[in-house]
């Protein structure tokens, strides 16, 4: 939310669930807040624990090292004035995400472009009206910036590669009811049943429709008989959103199963696409050029300003902070593309090191990375009490982890998401997912509810 200044920036997740649970806002405005909205409850939140004092903004650590004669990371970090500084810390947390460093697209003579251009989530404030504007992505970034950007061009054009799965959200872009608002303010237990129903509803009430099922013959494009009725549900979505122009529905149907890739709520994509003003070009690009596109069919689309709605470097965990374990290993060479954790969260040889939203917490089937980011620190704060009661660093076992990771692939296989015709940011080189979860939100909660020390071995001072 300090990242994306895009229009109409928001979250997917409703806001009664995508908040604390220790600092619950029964005033979001809608259900589905903006970006503007979001960004002052997290700021809100920072003023209400009061933390502000034990910020340092503007700093950027470069590296950490595990000094084992100490048990003691030291963290090296640039500090707002540029110079290089120094702390030694017990434990480090690393709460950097997954999805705020932007992938630029490897495609020839991007430089080359002689008109504005910029990532979605390095939003530039231009004038559009009258100028051609070309859209490339078309993943949640990309659905939710279109319809205002296509409002203001004067012709908007979007390279799509892959088209993902959209469904419609029948409270997108309702305000609150009072009565809600009044509910949630001064009924006992309301906001914590409101709270409970929307992750159910919004969370696991999709699990059964993700796991495949071994008895559903054709596997090709869903995984079983409910992923196939949402499937069929939402190309009828598709075809009426398109209205005049039918044309486009084939290259709008995704090859990969539903929740392959994380359902994007819709925001009058399809309708978009459907005004005289907006081109659907479903080809590859095979060079930019200092006026605009080429595709492969050799058809090149002029351009004045050119959005790059190309995702982030998800892949690169933690990257570029160096980080050193025990015996000097490189994190970062431990992991290479294919980084994993015990319960997402240590990593053996990296002691007291935390890892929020790390490896495999990244949900799908619908749900708060908030929620997964609790869960973590649940799990986190029974690691530090151990450290504090031992004196001690703790060193997640190797078998332990190892174990554990070969479950995640193997459950990661069975769903959706690791289907083969899913090419997607969280799956790695090699095909395996690093990022996403393969467990329902209430399975999470259970891995993560009771840290077992005997998991950990104590690190020799
Ligand atoms: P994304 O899901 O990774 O989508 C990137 C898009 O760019 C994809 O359509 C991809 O095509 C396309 N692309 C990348 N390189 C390309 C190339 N060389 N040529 C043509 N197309 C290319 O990124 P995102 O939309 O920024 O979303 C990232 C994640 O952020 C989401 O999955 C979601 O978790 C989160 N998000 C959430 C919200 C929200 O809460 N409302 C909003 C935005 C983002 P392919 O599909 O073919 O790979």
């Amino acid at each position: 939310w300090y990242e994306n200044r895009y229009p109409d920036c928001g979250v997917d997740t409703p806001n009664h669930f995508y908040s604390y649970s220790f600092h619950r806002n029964p005033g979001w405005s809608g259900y589905f807040s903006k970006r503007d909205e979001l960004h002052a409850y997290f700021e809100d939140c920072a003023d209400a624990f009061g933390v502000r004092d034990r910020i340092q903004l503007n700093c950027s650590v470069q590296k950490m090292v595990f000094d084992a004669s100490s048990s003691r990371w030291r963290v090296v970090y640039r500090d707002e004035t540029g110079q290089i500084q120094e702390l030694e810390a017990h434990a480090v947390v690393s709460a950097v995400g997954q999805l705020n460093r932007p992938a630029m697209p490897e495609i020839e003579g991007l430089a080359s472009f002689e008109g504005k251009m910029w990532h979605s989530a390095r939003w530039q404030e231009e004038d559009l009206a009258g100028k051609r504007v070309g859209v490339i992505g078309t993943g949640c970034s990309s659905v939710q910036l279109l319809p205002k950007t296509a409002e203001r061009a004067g012709h908007t054009t979007v390279f799509q590669r892959t088209p993902h799965w959209v469904a419609p959200a029948r409270d997108y872009y309702k305000p609150v009811e009072p009565g809600l608002i009044w509910a949630l303010k001064h009924m006992p237990y309301y906001a914590e049943f409101h709270r409970a129903r929307m992750i159910l509803v919004f969370g696991d009430r999709s699990w059964p429709a993700v796991v495949s099922d071994p008895d559903w013959l054709d596997q090709s494009v869903s995984v079983n008989e409910a992923n196939h009725v949402m499937r069929e549900t939402l190309i009828g979505f598709i075809r009426e959103g398109l209205g005049p122009k039918q044309n486009y529905a084939e290259a709008c149907i995704p090859d990969f199963p539903v929740w392959g890739k994380r359902l994007i709520v819709d925001n009058g994509w399809y309708e978009t696409l459907a005004r005289e003003d907006v081109s659907l070009v479903p080809r590859g690009i095979t060079r930019v050029t200092a006026t605009g596109v080429v595709t492969d069919d050799g058809a090149h689309h002029d351009l004045d300003i050119l959005i790059l709605a190309t995702g982030f470097k998800s892949n690169e965990l933690l990257s570029p902070i160096e980080i050193e374990g025990l015996e000097g290993q490189s994190l970062a060479d431990l992991w290479g593309d294919a980084a994993n954790a015990y319960k997402g969260t240590v990593v053996p040889g990296f002691p007291n090191l935390f890892c929020l939203y790390g490896p495999n917490t990244n949900i799908v089937h619908g749900g708060s990375i908030i929620y997964q980011i609790e869960c973590q620190i649940h799990y986190m704060m029974q690691c530090l009490a151990l450290i504090a009661s031992e004196g001690t660093a703790i060193n997640v076992r190797g078998a332990v982890n190892s174990d554990y990771n070969r479950e995640v692939q193997a459950l990661s296989r069975q769903l959706a998401w690791g289907h083969p015709n899913v090419e997607s940011w969280y799956k790695n080189q090699a095909g395996q997912v690093v990022n996403n979860s393969p467990f329902s939100l209430q399975q999470f909660w259970e891995e993560t509810h009771d840290m077992d020390p005997t998991d950990f071995e104590f690190v020799e001072v």
